[in-house]
């Protein structure tokens, strides 16, 4: 019996509410049509984080609502094909970001690795059970909810024909790979080494039931795009006109028309080609798109300063021509909007080191002009008096 002030409770009661609970809890974790989110509501989540990308925004809403469709009526016993997804297109614009979201908004586990380090047994380098351990840890070692998971898995191109590789046949090791991720992704159950490294035969494994975990893939798969100009090319042999708009269009138009075909040409396998069949691409972020990253997106970079210089009472602005040179000098790194956080810290170090002495000296309000972007002018600090001066 355990006693309180003015109640008692038996250790009996006790195991059953806490088995109450718990049932109510995972209860809760299991998503049920009833509490799933439809298409538009999760492409209205997304709209709020991605800027831009509104076909692959479009896709992926229908594409994960698909799977935990899916999901639940695997439950129920019923076995419908796995909807996973490939995501194509240049580094920085939004790919694992759009993955990231989705799973935030679903509340389930998200890992994210990278396919570079994945070898075939016997190779140093990474089992690809490890991907699975990450989303278990996800899950805090809960395996019914990690089963419910999304894997993100960059660099898939990396599987394929080294691009780097004078030989046209595809790269062995890649190709063994390939095989024993098929295997995690069609659905199996996988043995997955509680600790990570490579499997060995005296290990007690945990078992993860991979048919409800969706695995999303992400690539730049350079050097795809003259894979499908060509096949392009070939299918308008003999219709001038339209062999003449394949080479007015551009890369990433190119990249839009991608079929499966041209991804075995590439290197992957055609059994998990097969596997993925949501294929979708994105595009290069323009300076227009970047002014709008750093804005707009509700964590966006820009709210992030705003919202350190309002706790000190000062207020942050950018003028529009210093966001436009922000978004230039990433757009010229050509690393997506990768570059716009090392860019604004970078400007923001020095102004952010004095900001609490300035703000001890009276000012209430900085503004970063171009220059402070261009050539390191310092910002301009203003006082109350000053503002009202200005005026
Ligand atoms: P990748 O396409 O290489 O996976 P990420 O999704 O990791 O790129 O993007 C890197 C960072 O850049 C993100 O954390 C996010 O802050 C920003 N970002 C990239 N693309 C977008 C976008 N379309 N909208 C908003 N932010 C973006």
């Amino acid at each position: 019996m355990i006693s309180g002030r003015q109640a008692h409770i038996c250790e009996a009661c006790v195991k059953l509410f806490a088995e109450v609970i718990s049932n109510e809890e995972k209860a809760a974790k299991t998503i049920a049509l009833s509490t799933l989110p439809t298409p538009v509501e999760f492409k209205e989540n997304l709209e709020g984080y991605v800027i831009g990308q509104e076909r692959a925004k479009k896709v992926i809403s229908v594409a994960v609502y698909n799977h935990y469709k899916r999901l639940i009526t695997l439950r129920k016993g019923v076995e419908i094909e796995k909807s996973n997804i490939l995501l194509i297109g240049p580094t920085g614009v939004g790919k694992t970001l759009l993955a990231q979201t989705m799973a935030r908004f679903l509340n389930v586990p998200f890992s994210i690795s990278d396919a570079t380090p994945l070898t075939e047994a016997g190779y140093v380098g990474e089992d690809v059970e490890n991907i699975l351990l990450r989303l278990i840890q996800a899950a805090n070692y809960d395996l019914e909810c990690a089963q419910q998971g999304i894997v993100y898995l960059d660099e898939l191109d990396k599987l394929g024909r080294r691009a780097d590789s004078p030989s046209i046949t595809r790269d062995v090791s890649g190709e063994g790979v390939q095989q024993a991720l098929l295997k995690i992704v069609e659905g199996t159950v996988a043995n997955v080494p509680p600790r990570g490294g490579r499997k060995h035969p005296e290990q007690q494994y945990i078992q993860v039931d991979t048919r409800g975990i969706l695995f999303i893939f992400g690539g730049m798969f350079d050097g795809l795009v003259p894979v499908i100009r060509q096949r392009l090319r070939k299918t308008a042999i003999g219709f001038g006109a339209k062999q003449d708009r394949v080479e007015e269009l551009s890369d990433d138009e190119i990249l839009a028309k991608v079929e499966p075909d041209d991804l075995v040409h590439y290197g992957l396998i055609p059994e998990l080609v097969g596997r993925i069949p949501v294929i979708v691409t994105l595009t290069h972020l323009d300076e227009d798109a970047l002014i709008r990253i750093l804005t707009e997106p509700r964590n966006a970079i820009f709210n992030q300063y705003e919202h350190y210089f309002e706790m000190e009472g000062v207020r942050l602005s950018f003028t529009d021509q210093a966001l436009k040179a922000v978004a230039h000098k990433a757009h010229e790194r050509g690393s997506g909007a990768r570059g716009l956080r090392s860019i604004m810290e970078q400007t923001m170090l020095d102004i952010m080191f004095e900001l609490p002495e300035r703000k001890k000296a009276g000012y209430i309000s900085c503004t970063i002009d171009e220059e402070t972007i261009t050539c390191g002018k310092p910002p301009r600090f203003c006082k109350p008096a000053a503002r009202r001066k200005a005026k």
